[in-house]
């Protein structure tokens, strides 16, 4: 087998073997994963098969670790393009339309023009024709509100929407973890 080092990424847990993120999910290069290995922070919980050897050394790739210090997912998510576009499920707040997201932009409900601020109060998911559309009016000179009151989600909002949009690409030693981490069917 010669499978390439580039594809060995470790699936990054918690202390609490949760996944930091879901989407992007927390993924570490095997340079990293190793180094963090070397440095003693974190456990290998899964391997793949393919070794990665230097004259003094060798050692299976991992492909999901552990980190030793937990670390609080509480914290207030950052206000990014992309925090926004997971928020409102990349959905444009307009026209409702799920987009791939080199097709979304993000709006001032009111605008910059009128004194709109880049908060996450003021700030939506709009598709490209919709920004257009709405331009530099208010939202009751354009007759276009968004879908949902803008606000700044929670850390805990943001992990659930981003279940909603799982990787394709699972390592099979990945899928306990996150399939562990999943919401069970009360019935
Ligand atoms: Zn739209």
């Amino acid at each position: 087998m010669s499978t390439s080092p580039e594809s060995c990424a470790a699936l990054v847990l918690n202390a609490d073997f949760r996944p930091l993120s879901y989407f992007p999910l927390s993924l570490w290069p095997w340079q990293e994963s190793v180094k963090a290995v070397f440095l003693d922070r974190v456990n290998i919980v899964s391997e793949y098969e393919r070794v990665v050897r230097s004259p003094s050394f060798e050692m299976r790739l991992p492909s999901v670790i552990s980190l030793k210090e937990f670390v609080p997912l509480n914290r207030r998510p950052a206000f990014t393009r992309f925090n926004v576009f997971l928020r409102d499920r990349f959905t444009c707040q307009y026209c409702a339309r799920c987009c791939p997201t080199h097709e979304l932009t993000f709006d001032h409900v009111v605008p910059r023009s009128r004194g709109g601020r880049t908060v996450w109060s003021n700030v939506v998911t709009a598709c490209q024709g919709c920004n257009l559309m709405k331009g530099n009016r208010l939202p009751h000179h354009s007759n276009m509100y968004p879908r949902s009151r803008p606000s700044q989600p929670t850390t805990f909002e943001l992990q659930e929407n981003g279940r909603a949009f799982p990787p394709n690409y699972l390592h099979h030693s990945w899928r306990d973890f996150l399939y562990w981490d999943s919401e069970l069917d009360p019935n």
